[in-house]
Protein backbone atom coordinates (compact mmCIF):
# COMPACT_ATOMS: atom_id res chain seq x y z
CA UNK A 1 0.00 0.00 0.00
CA UNK A 2 1.29 3.06 -0.87
CA UNK A 3 0.12 6.16 1.01
CA UNK A 4 -0.18 9.67 -0.23
CA UNK A 5 -2.78 11.06 2.58
CA UNK A 6 -0.18 12.35 5.13
CA UNK A 7 -1.75 16.13 5.56
CA UNK A 8 -4.82 13.78 6.81
CA UNK A 9 -2.51 11.89 9.33
CA UNK A 10 1.07 10.41 9.36
CA UNK A 11 1.80 7.27 11.01
CA UNK A 12 3.00 7.26 14.38
CA UNK A 13 7.34 7.08 14.98
CA UNK A 14 7.65 3.70 17.01
CA UNK A 15 9.99 6.23 20.06
CA UNK A 16 6.41 8.11 20.22
CA UNK A 17 4.22 5.15 20.47
CA UNK A 18 7.05 3.51 23.29
CA UNK A 19 7.27 6.75 25.22
CA UNK A 20 3.14 7.06 25.80
CA UNK A 21 3.06 3.04 26.18
CA UNK A 22 5.71 3.21 29.26
CA UNK A 23 4.69 6.35 30.58
CA UNK A 24 0.82 4.76 30.79
CA UNK A 25 2.59 1.57 32.68
CA UNK A 26 5.34 2.97 35.02
CA UNK A 27 3.36 6.65 35.38
CA UNK A 28 -0.60 5.98 35.29
CA UNK A 29 -0.87 9.09 38.04
CA UNK A 30 -2.20 12.05 38.24
CA UNK A 31 -0.27 14.99 38.67
CA UNK A 32 -2.57 16.68 41.09
CA UNK A 33 -2.50 13.95 43.37
CA UNK A 34 -0.84 14.83 46.58
CA UNK A 35 1.44 11.74 46.88
CA UNK A 36 4.89 11.43 46.38
CA UNK A 37 3.74 9.31 42.82
CA UNK A 38 1.27 12.36 41.98
CA UNK A 39 4.59 14.78 42.75
CA UNK A 40 6.77 12.73 39.99
CA UNK A 41 3.95 12.96 37.65
CA UNK A 42 3.99 16.31 37.39
CA UNK A 43 7.47 16.27 37.75
CA UNK A 44 7.55 14.61 34.38
CA UNK A 45 4.35 17.14 32.85
CA UNK A 46 6.76 19.65 33.87
CA UNK A 47 9.95 18.15 31.86
CA UNK A 48 7.60 17.34 28.56
CA UNK A 49 6.55 21.07 28.89
CA UNK A 50 10.46 22.13 29.04
CA UNK A 51 11.63 19.65 26.20
CA UNK A 52 9.05 21.25 23.64
CA UNK A 53 10.07 24.76 25.13
CA UNK A 54 13.71 23.61 23.60
CA UNK A 55 12.83 21.88 20.97
CA UNK A 56 10.41 24.77 19.62
CA UNK A 57 12.88 27.53 21.03
CA UNK A 58 10.29 29.18 23.22
CA UNK A 59 10.56 31.48 26.26
CA UNK A 60 8.31 32.36 28.83
CA UNK A 61 5.49 31.28 26.13
CA UNK A 62 2.48 29.45 28.50
CA UNK A 63 2.60 25.77 26.69
CA UNK A 64 -1.18 23.90 26.81
CA UNK A 65 -1.66 20.62 26.16
CA UNK A 66 -5.04 19.97 24.18
CA UNK A 67 -6.46 17.09 22.14
CA UNK A 68 -5.70 18.17 19.00
CA UNK A 69 -5.85 21.29 16.78
CA UNK A 70 -9.52 21.86 16.47
CA UNK A 71 -9.26 22.24 20.38
CA UNK A 72 -6.70 24.52 19.83
CA UNK A 73 -7.94 26.96 17.36
CA UNK A 74 -11.43 26.49 19.67
CA UNK A 75 -10.00 27.58 22.95
CA UNK A 76 -7.82 30.13 21.40
CA UNK A 77 -10.00 31.65 19.29
CA UNK A 78 -13.24 31.46 21.50
CA UNK A 79 -11.20 32.77 24.72
CA UNK A 80 -9.62 35.59 22.77
CA UNK A 81 -12.80 36.77 21.57
CA UNK A 82 -14.69 36.81 24.83
CA UNK A 83 -11.54 38.45 26.47
CA UNK A 84 -11.57 41.39 24.26
CA UNK A 85 -15.21 41.71 23.49
CA UNK A 86 -15.26 45.12 25.98
CA UNK A 87 -12.49 46.42 23.17
CA UNK A 88 -14.16 45.68 19.98
CA UNK A 89 -15.86 43.11 17.62
CA UNK A 90 -14.06 42.65 14.29
CA UNK A 91 -12.33 39.56 13.55
CA UNK A 92 -9.99 39.27 10.55
CA UNK A 93 -10.07 35.81 9.03
CA UNK A 94 -10.31 34.38 5.10
CA UNK A 95 -11.73 31.35 2.94
CA UNK A 96 -8.56 29.59 3.33
CA UNK A 97 -8.93 28.62 7.21
CA UNK A 98 -9.67 24.99 8.01
CA UNK A 99 -13.07 24.52 9.09
CA UNK A 100 -11.74 24.15 13.02
CA UNK A 101 -11.21 27.88 12.24
CA UNK A 102 -14.29 28.82 10.05
CA UNK A 103 -16.57 27.04 12.05
CA UNK A 104 -15.66 29.07 15.22
CA UNK A 105 -15.55 32.42 13.06
CA UNK A 106 -19.55 31.44 12.00
CA UNK A 107 -20.50 30.49 15.69
CA UNK A 108 -18.85 33.77 16.95
CA UNK A 109 -20.99 35.95 14.06
CA UNK A 110 -24.25 34.51 15.65
CA UNK A 111 -22.42 35.91 19.38
CA UNK A 112 -22.66 39.19 17.53
CA UNK A 113 -19.09 39.39 16.47
CA UNK A 114 -18.20 41.49 12.70
CA UNK A 115 -16.39 38.81 10.65
CA UNK A 116 -14.06 40.10 7.97
CA UNK A 117 -12.71 37.88 4.92
CA UNK A 118 -9.11 39.36 3.63
CA UNK A 119 -8.77 38.86 -0.42
CA UNK A 120 -6.48 35.89 -1.38
CA UNK A 121 -4.30 36.30 -3.92
CA UNK A 122 -4.31 33.96 -7.16
CA UNK A 123 -1.45 31.85 -5.30
CA UNK A 124 -3.24 31.68 -2.34
CA UNK A 125 -1.75 34.16 0.33
CA UNK A 126 -3.13 36.34 2.23
CA UNK A 127 -3.49 40.18 -0.30
CA UNK A 128 -1.14 42.06 2.37
CA UNK A 129 -2.66 45.13 0.96
CA UNK A 130 -6.48 44.35 1.68
CA UNK A 131 -5.26 42.76 5.25
CA UNK A 132 -3.73 46.45 5.94
CA UNK A 133 -6.83 48.14 4.57
CA UNK A 134 -9.11 45.93 6.90
CA UNK A 135 -7.37 46.93 10.34
CA UNK A 136 -9.02 49.38 12.51
CA UNK A 137 -8.92 49.85 16.23
CA UNK A 138 -12.12 47.64 16.70
CA UNK A 139 -10.57 44.65 15.13
CA UNK A 140 -9.72 42.10 18.70
CA UNK A 141 -8.99 38.97 16.80
CA UNK A 142 -6.55 37.89 13.56
CA UNK A 143 -6.63 34.05 12.76
CA UNK A 144 -4.34 32.50 9.88
CA UNK A 145 -3.01 29.94 9.15
CA UNK A 146 0.73 29.02 8.49
CA UNK A 147 0.77 26.17 5.88
CA UNK A 148 -2.76 25.61 4.10
CA UNK A 149 -3.75 21.83 4.33
CA UNK A 150 -4.93 21.88 0.51
CA UNK A 151 -2.03 23.41 -1.54
CA UNK A 152 0.09 23.65 0.56
CA UNK A 153 1.46 27.74 0.08
CA UNK A 154 2.56 29.01 3.06
CA UNK A 155 1.18 32.35 3.94
CA UNK A 156 3.07 35.46 5.21
CA UNK A 157 2.81 35.32 8.95
CA UNK A 158 5.61 37.51 9.72
CA UNK A 159 4.75 40.10 7.44
CA UNK A 160 1.37 39.87 9.20
CA UNK A 161 2.57 40.54 12.37
CA UNK A 162 4.39 43.25 11.74
CA UNK A 163 1.31 45.36 10.30
CA UNK A 164 -0.35 44.04 13.60
CA UNK A 165 2.35 45.80 15.46
CA UNK A 166 0.39 49.00 15.18
CA UNK A 167 -2.40 47.17 16.57
CA UNK A 168 -1.27 46.28 20.22
CA UNK A 169 -4.77 45.05 21.16
CA UNK A 170 -5.23 42.64 18.50
CA UNK A 171 -4.87 38.87 19.34
CA UNK A 172 -3.10 37.22 16.50
CA UNK A 173 -3.61 33.40 15.91
CA UNK A 174 -1.62 31.17 13.97
CA UNK A 175 -2.83 27.55 13.07
CA UNK A 176 0.69 25.93 12.04
CA UNK A 177 -0.89 22.09 12.17
CA UNK A 178 0.66 21.58 8.61
CA UNK A 179 3.77 23.91 9.36
CA UNK A 180 5.35 22.06 12.58
CA UNK A 181 8.49 19.43 11.10
CA UNK A 182 8.72 21.80 7.35
CA UNK A 183 8.61 24.95 8.58
CA UNK A 184 9.99 26.84 11.43
CA UNK A 185 7.45 27.77 14.18
CA UNK A 186 8.71 31.70 15.20
CA UNK A 187 6.73 33.02 17.97
CA UNK A 188 7.66 36.48 17.79
CA UNK A 189 4.72 38.80 17.93
CA UNK A 190 2.11 35.80 17.89
CA UNK A 191 0.23 35.40 20.34
CA UNK A 192 -1.56 32.02 20.22
CA UNK A 193 -0.10 28.62 17.85
CA UNK A 194 -2.02 25.79 17.51
CA UNK A 195 -0.76 22.21 16.57
CA UNK A 196 -1.88 18.56 16.50
CA UNK A 197 0.52 15.81 17.10
CA UNK A 198 -0.70 13.31 14.26
CA UNK A 199 0.00 15.36 11.65
CA UNK A 200 4.22 14.70 12.39
CA UNK A 201 4.32 11.38 13.29
CA UNK A 202 2.63 11.79 16.73
CA UNK A 203 -0.49 10.15 17.95
CA UNK A 204 -3.92 11.12 17.13
CA UNK A 205 -5.90 13.21 19.58
CA UNK A 206 -2.85 14.96 20.61
CA UNK A 207 -2.09 18.50 20.55
CA UNK A 208 -0.94 22.14 21.65
CA UNK A 209 -2.04 24.86 22.12
CA UNK A 210 0.89 27.73 22.66
CA UNK A 211 0.21 31.22 24.32
CA UNK A 212 2.17 34.45 24.29
CA UNK A 213 -0.05 35.15 27.33
CA UNK A 214 -1.88 32.72 30.24
CA UNK A 215 -3.98 35.27 30.98
CA UNK A 216 -5.08 36.63 27.65
CA UNK A 217 -8.05 33.90 27.45
CA UNK A 218 -11.22 33.43 28.56
CA UNK A 219 -11.67 29.52 29.49
CA UNK A 220 -14.04 27.41 27.64
CA UNK A 221 -13.30 24.63 29.32
CA UNK A 222 -14.57 25.00 32.93
CA UNK A 223 -13.57 22.35 35.41
CA UNK A 224 -10.77 21.91 38.12
CA UNK A 225 -8.19 24.10 36.52
CA UNK A 226 -5.35 22.04 35.45
CA UNK A 227 -3.05 23.57 32.35
CA UNK A 228 -3.42 27.27 33.47
CA UNK A 229 -6.97 27.44 34.05
CA UNK A 230 -7.55 26.85 30.55
CA UNK A 231 -7.94 23.15 29.77
CA UNK A 232 -9.43 21.45 32.74
CA UNK A 233 -9.63 17.90 32.83
CA UNK A 234 -7.36 15.18 33.83
CA UNK A 235 -4.08 15.28 32.31
CA UNK A 236 -3.09 12.53 30.02
CA UNK A 237 0.60 12.58 31.09
CA UNK A 238 1.26 9.50 28.45
CA UNK A 239 0.34 11.66 25.71
CA UNK A 240 2.17 14.56 26.59
CA UNK A 241 5.79 12.74 27.39
CA UNK A 242 5.16 11.61 24.08
CA UNK A 243 3.90 14.40 22.07
CA UNK A 244 7.54 16.29 23.63
CA UNK A 245 9.53 13.09 22.22
CA UNK A 246 7.12 13.69 18.83
CA UNK A 247 8.06 17.22 18.05
CA UNK A 248 11.34 16.89 19.47
CA UNK A 249 11.96 13.93 16.41
CA UNK A 250 10.30 16.56 13.93
CA UNK A 251 12.57 19.55 14.38
CA UNK A 252 15.63 17.73 14.77
CA UNK A 253 14.86 15.92 11.62
CA UNK A 254 13.30 19.37 9.90
CA UNK A 255 16.56 19.97 7.43
CA UNK A 256 16.91 16.42 6.27
CA UNK A 257 12.71 16.13 6.01
CA UNK A 258 12.64 18.94 3.78
CA UNK A 259 15.09 17.84 1.76
CA UNK A 260 13.56 14.42 1.45
CA UNK A 261 10.32 15.96 0.61
CA UNK A 262 11.62 18.58 -2.28
CA UNK A 263 12.79 15.30 -4.14
CA UNK A 264 9.55 13.74 -4.13
CA UNK A 265 8.15 16.65 -5.03
CA UNK A 266 10.18 17.62 -7.55
CA UNK A 267 10.05 14.17 -9.16
CA UNK A 268 6.74 14.12 -8.82
CA UNK A 269 5.95 17.36 -10.54
CA UNK A 270 8.65 16.48 -13.24
CA UNK A 271 6.96 13.24 -14.11
CA UNK A 272 3.54 14.96 -14.62
CA UNK A 273 4.33 17.11 -17.18
CA UNK A 274 4.39 13.68 -19.56
CA UNK A 275 0.60 13.70 -19.06
CA UNK A 276 -1.00 15.82 -20.97
CA UNK A 277 -4.01 17.83 -19.43
CA UNK A 278 -2.99 17.49 -16.22
CA UNK A 279 -2.57 20.59 -13.67
CA UNK A 280 -0.44 21.05 -10.93
CA UNK A 281 -2.23 23.46 -8.58
CA UNK A 282 0.36 23.97 -5.81
CA UNK A 283 2.47 26.76 -6.13
CA UNK A 284 6.25 25.97 -6.93
CA UNK A 285 6.84 27.76 -2.92
CA UNK A 286 4.18 25.59 -1.72
CA UNK A 287 5.99 23.53 1.21
CA UNK A 288 7.40 20.46 -0.43
CA UNK A 289 4.76 18.03 1.45
CA UNK A 290 1.55 19.07 -0.14
CA UNK A 291 1.06 18.50 -3.83
CA UNK A 292 -2.36 19.40 -5.21
CA UNK A 293 -2.86 18.76 -8.80
CA UNK A 294 -5.99 18.57 -11.19
CA UNK A 295 -6.99 16.24 -14.10
CA UNK A 296 -9.94 18.18 -15.51
CA UNK A 297 -12.79 16.63 -16.95
CA UNK A 298 -12.75 13.66 -14.14
CA UNK A 299 -13.81 14.00 -10.71
CA UNK A 300 -11.66 13.69 -7.67
CA UNK A 301 -13.75 11.09 -5.70
CA UNK A 302 -13.70 8.78 -9.98
CA UNK A 303 -9.49 9.01 -9.07
CA UNK A 304 -9.13 8.57 -5.51
CA UNK A 305 -10.99 5.14 -6.33
CA UNK A 306 -9.14 4.44 -9.56
CA UNK A 307 -5.58 5.80 -7.37
CA UNK A 308 -7.46 3.31 -4.73
CA UNK A 309 -7.70 0.05 -6.41
CA UNK A 310 -4.07 0.34 -7.38
CA UNK A 311 -3.49 0.34 -3.26
CA UNK A 312 -2.44 4.29 -3.55
CA UNK A 313 -3.89 6.46 -0.77
CA UNK A 314 -4.57 9.75 -2.24
CA UNK A 315 -7.60 12.68 -1.07
CA UNK A 316 -9.57 14.47 -3.07
CA UNK A 317 -9.34 17.60 -1.13
CA UNK A 318 -9.18 17.35 2.71
CA UNK A 319 -10.29 14.61 4.39
CA UNK A 320 -12.38 16.80 6.57
CA UNK A 321 -14.45 18.67 3.91
CA UNK A 322 -14.56 15.95 0.94
CA UNK A 323 -17.50 14.45 2.19
CA UNK A 324 -18.98 18.12 1.47
CA UNK A 325 -20.45 17.82 -2.19
CA UNK A 326 -19.52 21.66 -2.12
CA UNK A 327 -16.66 23.38 -4.31
CA UNK A 328 -13.94 23.99 -2.31
CA UNK A 329 -13.24 27.19 -1.41
CA UNK A 330 -9.40 27.81 -0.90
CA UNK A 331 -9.42 26.44 -4.76
CA UNK A 332 -12.18 29.10 -6.11
CA UNK A 333 -10.27 31.79 -3.99
CA UNK A 334 -7.39 30.87 -5.97
CA UNK A 335 -9.50 31.65 -9.18
CA UNK A 336 -8.99 28.06 -10.13
CA UNK A 337 -11.79 27.19 -12.55
CA UNK A 338 -14.63 24.37 -11.39
CA UNK A 339 -13.20 21.61 -13.75
CA UNK A 340 -10.00 22.04 -12.27
CA UNK A 341 -11.26 21.68 -8.74
CA UNK A 342 -13.53 18.77 -9.35
CA UNK A 343 -10.90 17.10 -10.69
CA UNK A 344 -8.14 17.92 -7.81
CA UNK A 345 -6.62 15.33 -5.79
CA UNK A 346 -4.31 16.15 -3.28
CA UNK A 347 -0.96 14.13 -2.97
CA UNK A 348 1.00 14.34 0.59
CA UNK A 349 4.04 13.11 2.25
CA UNK A 350 5.78 12.35 5.11
CA UNK A 351 9.44 11.17 6.46
CA UNK A 352 8.77 7.67 4.99
CA UNK A 353 8.01 8.56 1.87
CA UNK A 354 10.73 7.06 -0.50
CA UNK A 355 12.00 7.65 -4.06
CA UNK A 356 10.63 3.62 -4.36
CA UNK A 357 7.51 4.89 -3.11
CA UNK A 358 7.38 7.76 -6.23
CA UNK A 359 8.25 4.92 -8.83
CA UNK A 360 5.50 3.02 -7.82
CA UNK A 361 2.87 5.88 -7.90
CA UNK A 362 4.70 6.54 -11.64
CA UNK A 363 3.58 3.20 -12.68
CA UNK A 364 -0.12 3.29 -11.24
CA UNK A 365 -0.41 7.19 -12.34
CA UNK A 366 0.70 5.39 -15.85
CA UNK A 367 -2.56 2.91 -15.31
CA UNK A 368 -4.79 5.39 -14.41
CA UNK A 369 -4.00 7.94 -16.92
CA UNK A 370 -4.65 5.82 -19.17
CA UNK A 371 -8.17 4.75 -17.69
CA UNK A 372 -9.82 8.09 -17.59
CA UNK A 373 -7.79 9.57 -20.42
CA UNK A 374 -11.06 9.56 -22.30
CA UNK A 375 -12.18 11.80 -19.95
CA UNK A 376 -9.21 14.03 -19.73
CA UNK A 377 -10.32 17.68 -20.91
CA UNK A 378 -6.45 18.43 -22.60
N1 LIG B 1 -5.89 22.95 11.02
C1 LIG B 1 -5.37 22.41 9.91
C2 LIG B 1 -4.66 23.29 8.93
C3 LIG B 1 -5.50 21.04 9.67
O1 LIG B 1 -4.97 20.51 8.55
C4 LIG B 1 -6.18 20.23 10.62
C5 LIG B 1 -6.35 18.74 10.40
N2 LIG B 1 -6.94 18.43 9.16
C6 LIG B 1 -6.69 20.84 11.77
C7 LIG B 1 -6.52 22.21 11.93
C8 LIG B 1 -7.42 20.07 12.82
O2 LIG B 1 -6.57 19.19 13.49
P1 LIG B 1 -7.16 17.97 14.34
O3 LIG B 1 -8.07 17.21 13.43
O4 LIG B 1 -5.96 17.21 14.75
O5 LIG B 1 -7.89 18.54 15.49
Amino acid sequence: MLYFDNAATTRVQPEVLNSFMKVNQTFFYNPNSPHVKGSEAQRLLEEARAQIRQSLHLNEETIIFTSGATESNNMALKGAAYQKKPFGKTIITSVLEHPSVLEVMRQLETEGFKLKFVNVTDKGQIDLTHFESLLNSDVILVTCMQVNNIMGQIQPIREMSQLLSAYPKVHFHVDAVQALGKQPIVMQDIDSIAISGHKFNGLKGQGLLILKNAHALTPIIQGGGQEFGLRSGTVNLPSDVALAKAIRLAVSHQHVLIKGLKGVNMAIRNQLQQYPGIVVNSPEDASPHILNISFPGVRGEVLVNAFSKHDVMVSTTSACSSKHAKLNEVLSAMNIDSSNILGSIRLSFDRHTSMDDVNRFFEVLDIVYKEVEELLRK
